[in-house]
């Protein structure tokens, strides 16, 4: 919409120039849209996050405070070759240590301690969507990644996808061959099919570690964690624990008895429970934390998840959490959000001017406003629906694209999101849920209680978008 380019000629030279098979829902990291924007002549700048560059924040540590931190791990790989499997597996047995009572809850990520002191953090959410994500948001916490093949399978799409994401991202590969208790397990071809793109194993005289491996039944897991800590070594991961703590949001909801929680994973320093912080747009003192297992904790140093209540509001993921005193984080979270709100206003008005509408109206395209309706009941939800889909005109066409009863719901944001609609709530709120999501997908959720007002309001909003270009 910026660029005024369609979206099938963006996914096109995607193709064409990028090798990218995308589809209009698929985020790009900041690289491939920097490139394809390059395409159609227009340069990419990374939005400077103001109070990102405090010096106190990102001052270099001493080579002498350094200490060897543990890994952050990511999983990756095919659907269904086993990246949930595994991540449970670890999950649930904390594999060597055999602490009792497994990690039960999803936070979106868990820590595990291994023999010898040593520990890894895998973040819960498998895939390279999540993965993209963070990067997206300049958020580069993952130090590791398992791809995991399964051997019964081989190579497949997602698996070069996520090849390609790691080694755009500069992480090293740890190679898990899993299912290897099938009766058809074949590693060896997934070995050599993995040269092909490549991944040359240390089998082979490369310098990719792998092992074989049955996320069900637990083999050959010790020798995975193994590898992985033997590529961290190389990679010589270090923190400071003894500063304050820098981390990266995760995962954060509002929790109805909790109020928002956050999972931040610090990346650097020792978060405390007391310590004031700035976290995306929040600022605030943590109040508690609490581990992968529910237990209360009081600090939590490097690559140690950590689940933090006492913020005002819902940070994204990919925000960055920094521990400061108290009146600077308040300055910081201030101007972010004040800076936030003119963003918004700048695209609501650039929105409501719609040249897009009228160029569209000018090529002689339809164009269409889409809603999403949620009612209390059925009945009303109807009537609203047929009243506002007779607001269509020749220019405009008004459509219903979802309705349903009930709370405005997560889901109903996200399709309102993707379609660009708007959602419209008769007698009914959304929830927290709902409104956490709406907010970071800048979604405008309306809600009436008379429907002649919501048909009145929508009428207008067209005459608006209507009315020549000043
Ligand atoms: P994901 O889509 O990559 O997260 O894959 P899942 O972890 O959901 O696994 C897909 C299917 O493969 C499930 O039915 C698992 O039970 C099965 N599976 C995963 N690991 C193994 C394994 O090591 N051996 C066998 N036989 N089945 C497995």
């Amino acid at each position: 919409e910026l660029i005024d380019v369609p979206a099938n000629q963006l996914i096109g030279s995607a193709f064409k120039n990028l090798g990218l098979m995308v589809t209009i829902n698929q985020r790009l990291d900041f690289d491939q849209i920097e490139l394809l924007l390059d395409e159609f002549g227009f340069e990419a700048v990374r939005e400077e996050e103001y109070g990102a560059d405090m010096e106190e924040a990102v001052e270099a540590d001493l080579e002498a405070d350094l200490q060897t931190r543990p890994p952050v791990v990511t999983v990756m790989g095919h659907v269904d070759h086993g990246k949930t499997s595994l991540l449970d597996y670890i999950r649930k047995t904390n594999v060597i240590a055999g602490e009792s009572g497994g990690i039960t809850q999803h936070i979106g990520a868990y820590h595990v301690e291994l023999p010898g002191g040593r520990s890894i953090a895998f973040l819960d959410t498998p895939g390279h969507a999540a993965f993209t994500a963070m990067r997206a948001r300049g958020a580069e916490v993952t130090d590791v990644v398992i791809l995991v093949v399964a051997a019964d399978d081989s190579v497949m799409p997602q698996t070069i996808e996520a090849i390609s994401h790691a080694r755009n991202a500069g992480v090293p590969i740890v190679v898990a061959v899993n299912k290897v208790d099938l009766p058809d397990a074949n590693p060896m071809k997934v070995k050599q099919d993995l040269l092909q793109h490549g991944i040359v194993l240390e089998d082979f005289g490369g310098d990719v570690m792998s092992a074989d491996v049955s996320a069900k039944r637990g083999l050959g897991m010790d020798e995975l964690l193994e590898k992985v800590l033997l590529q961290s070594d190389i990679l010589e991961l270090r923190a400071n624990p003894d500063r304050e703590a820098v981390g990266t949001v995760i995962e954060a909801q509002l929790d109805v008895g909790k109020g928002p929680v956050a999972t931040v994973l610090v990346t650097n320093g020792t978060l405390r429970v007391g310590d004031h912080v700035v976290c995306g747009m929040y600022s605030g003192r943590i109040r508690a934390m609490l581990d992968e297992r529910n237990r209360p904790v009081a600090k939590a140093g490097p690559a140690t998840p950590v689940q933090i209540l006492g913020l005002p509001g819902v940070p994204g993921a990919g925000d960055q959490l920094i521990a400061m005193p108290a009146d600077r984080a308040a300055e910081i979270a201030q101007t972010r959000q004040r800076l936030e709100r003119e963003k918004r206003m700048r695209i609501k008005s650039r929105g409501v001017k719609l040249t897009d509408l009228s160029k569209m109206l000018a090529r002689g395209e339809q164009a269409q406003l889409n809603l999403v309706i949620k009612g209390d009941v059925d009945g009303s939800v109807q009537a609203l629906s047929d009243a506002l889909e007779q607001l269509s005109t020749g220019e405009v066409r008004v459509q219903v694209i979802h309705r349903g009863v009930g709370a405005i719901n997560e889901s109903d944001v996200l399709l309102a999101s993707t379609s660009t609609a708007i959602v419209i709530g008769f007698h009914v709120r959304p929830t927290g849920e709902a409104r956490t999501v709406a907010e970071r997908e800048d979604v405008d959720i309306r809600l009436y209680n008379i429907i002649y007002e919501a048909v009145e309001e929508v009428r207008s909003a067209m005459e608006g978008l209507l009315s020549p270009e000043e």
